[in-house]
This record gives structure tokens, C-alpha cells and sequence, in this order.
């Protein structure tokens, strides 16, 4: 029998989510509640891969980042918000499919090899440096090792979370594709093994517009420059006027240069964010008035805090609608509906192994 398309996705709890989060997942997933059967998860067991060496705040960041899920729009009656640790079946069915995944699937894993060549890198610099070497080093300098079983097989994981839900439809960007394939090898290389259990996920390729931060490079929480949801009226206001224009105007008759180019290589913060929370007749009608130098940056900053105070002002108003215990219980009640369809796959999957 033919499923119908079930969406899944998750993110990692890093706490309060910017915009750079909204627009490049969040906002799809709002969409998405109101045309599938959704399962959107907080992948707690993902940061662990990374990050076991401090767990001090994941509870925490757990909490602020569904705050923010619910701030955004996600609404639990349309769709599941479950937290992936209050679901074992996750980590059962990693196990299992980690019996057919290969190793050098693992190990060929951009992201690990990325690491390791970070890790490469930083421990030829520390010998270069006459210096003796302890700890593995992440890129973030962190001294703890890496190289861990959990980390390269995070895939598996991955895989296990989207197939235990039967997710027909992945919400990704292009850059994620390659992440999804592991997991669209790991259901055939478990069907080729045991049956046509799962269907292989596909891609929902969903619009993932540039996002700059105040400075106008990558909006980043480690770069210090990150727009958040949750902004107050006047720390949205202080971040606005504080954004990176075009260094070579020094009036508001000189010509600007509001896109990036060789006189202004970032481009224009504020012009980016027009262009996500304006109209396109305005966004082209700014280009033009920024390149003529007919408005200043500060008239120019004023309108964008005019076009991103209604947004936020709704953001915060769901968020102060819920309480910490209101978190809980949104992720109490999703993890029932979780189990019960994740524990209904496992047992297709014992008795596909022959378990039972
Ligand atoms: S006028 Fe607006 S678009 Fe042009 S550089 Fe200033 S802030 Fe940017």
C-alpha cells in the first residue's frame, strides 16, 4: 500500500535561533505544517556528537530553541515537536542500521572529512610550533577528542530518525543533499538486507535565501552578529543601526553600492534584509535611489526597522504566550505521538530481521 508523504526534520537545540535560522529552515517548516503530516525533532542526541564535552546548557538551549519554534508559527496541534532523546526507538534503530552501513560510507562523509582535515591542520601547526600535543582540537579549539564512534556514525542516526517516521520528504537546501543520500543508501542497503521496509526518502528542496548578519557576513551566533527572533523592540532597533552599510559613502549624496562589488565587497546589510522583508518594487526602487545618492543610510536603516518591527512584534507575542512549563508539556505530548509511530516501524523492523 502506497503511504501518503510524511515530512520530517530536525534541528540541533543551539538555543535562541536568529533569522538566518527562520528564513533558511524555520519559515518552510511553518509552510509545511499546513500540507503534510509533520514531524519536526529537537535532535538533542546530534549534539552530543559534537559537543559531549560541555551538556551544562542543553536543557536549556532545548527550551529557548522551542520557544522560538513556537514563536515562528509552529503550531503542535498541525504538527509533532518531540525532543529525540524522549524517543529510545531512535537509537534501537540506529543500531540496526548501522549493521548494513559500511564504513567506508562513514568515512567518506564530507563532514568527517572536513573535520579530520581541520584536526590535521591544527595538530601540524602545534608541531610546527614546537608544541606537544594532548588533546585533538576541533576548529573551535575545544580539547576533546573528536574521532569519535558516535561522531562518524551520526549518519546512521540521522538515517534512523528520518526513516523511523517513514519521512517521504526531507525539507534540505542543495548544500544538504549529499547528507541526505547517506541516509537514501542506508534504507536501500536495509531493504536489500531484510525487505522493502522503508521508503527511501526524497528531498523537498526548499528556498534558502542569504541571510547576512549585522556585519554583512554569514549571520553566525559565533560571529557575534546574529539577528535573533526573540529581539526586543530596542535590541532590534540597536542592531539595525548598527548595521554594515558602505564604508565608501561618507554623505548621503554619495553614490552607493548597495550590492556586493570591488568598491563594496560584503554588500549592504540593510539591503539584504530589504530584500527579505520588502516588497520587490521597493527593493529595486532603493537600489536605485542608493546608487543615485538621492537617501542616507540612516533613512535608508529606519525604513528596514519599519518593515521588520510588525514580524518581530508577532514573534514575540507567541513567545510570551508560553511559559518554560508550556515547552514541556508541547514536548510531553509529542513524544507520545512520536512513540507510537516510531514504536508501530519497529516492530516491522524486528520482524523484518527476524528478531521476533
Ligand atoms: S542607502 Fe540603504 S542600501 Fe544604500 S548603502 Fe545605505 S543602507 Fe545600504
Amino acid at each position: 500500500m502506497e503511504r501518503a508523504d510524511i515530512v520530517f526534520s530536525g534541528m540541533r537545540p543551539t538555543g535562541r535561533l536568529h533569522i538566518g535560522n527562520y528564513w533558511g529552515a524555520l519559515k518552510n517548516w511553518v509552510d509545511l505544517q499546513d500540507r503534510f503530516p509533520c514531524f519536526f525533532c529537537v535532535a538533542d542526541w546530534h549534539m552530543l556528537t559534537t559537543g559531549y564535552n560541555d551538556t551544562s546548557k542543553l536543557r536549556e538551549n532545548c527550551r529557548e530553541m522551542v520557544l522560538d519554534w513556537l514563536a515562528a508559527g509552529l503550531d503542535p496541534a498541525k504538527c509533532v515537536i518531540f525532543r529525540q532523546s524522549d524517543v529510545s526507538e531512535h537509537a534501537e534503530l540506529a543500531l540496526m542500521l548501522g549493521m548494513v552501513t559500511p564504513l567506508a560510507m562513514l568515512e567518506h562523509n564530507p563532514t568527517w572529512k572536513e573535520q579530520l582535515q581541520e584536526l590535521a591542520k591544527t595538530k601540524a601547526g602545534m608541531a610546527a610550533a614546537g608544541e606537544s600535543i594532548r588533546y585533538e582540537e576541533n576548529k573551535q579549539g575545544a580539547g576533546y577528542e573528536l574521532r569519535t564512534f558516535g561522531f562518524l556514525g551520526y549518519p546512521v542516526l540521522q538515517a534512523a530518525d528520518i526513516l523511523l517516521y517513514h519521512g517521504t520528504k526531507v525539507p534540505v537546501g542543495r548544500d544538504q543533499l549529499p547528507h541526505l543520500e547517506l541516509s537514501r543508501e542506508i534504507a536501500r542497503k536495509f531493504n536489500n538486507a531484510f525487505g522493502p521496509i522503508f521508503a527511501e526518502p526524497q528531498p523537498l528542496l526548499t528556498p534558502t535565501p542569504k541571510v547576512p548578519g549585522a556585519d554583512a557576513r554569514k549571520m553566525s551566533k559565533s560571529y557575534g552578529n546574529a539577528i535573533d527572533i526573540g529581539e526586543t523592540a530596542a535590541s532590534l532597533e540597536a542592531k539595525v543601526k548598527g548595521m554594515y552599510t558602505d564604508p565608501t559613502r561618507k554623505s548621503a549624496t554619495d553614490p552607493g553600492h548597495p550590492e556586493p562589488c570591488p568598491d563594496n565587497e560584503r554588500g549592504c546589510a540593510v539591503f539584504a534584509l530589504h530584500k527579505l522583508y520588502a516588497s520587490e518594487s521597493f527593493v529595486r526602487a532603493r537600489g536605485a535611489d542608493c546608487r543615485a545618492g538621492k537617501l542616507g543610510c540612516m533613512a535608508c536603516k529606519k525604513d528596514l526597522l519599519c518593515e521588520m518591527s510588525g514580524p518581530f512584534e508577532v514573534f514575540r507575542a507567541r513567545r510570551d504566550s508560553y511559559r518554560a512549563s508550556d515547552v514541556e508539556a508541547v514536548l510531553a505530548e509529542g513524544a507520545l505521538k512520536a512513540r507510537a509511530a516510531a514504536q508501530k516501524t519497529m516492530v516491522a523492523v524486528r520482524r523484518a530481521m527476524r528478531l521476533r
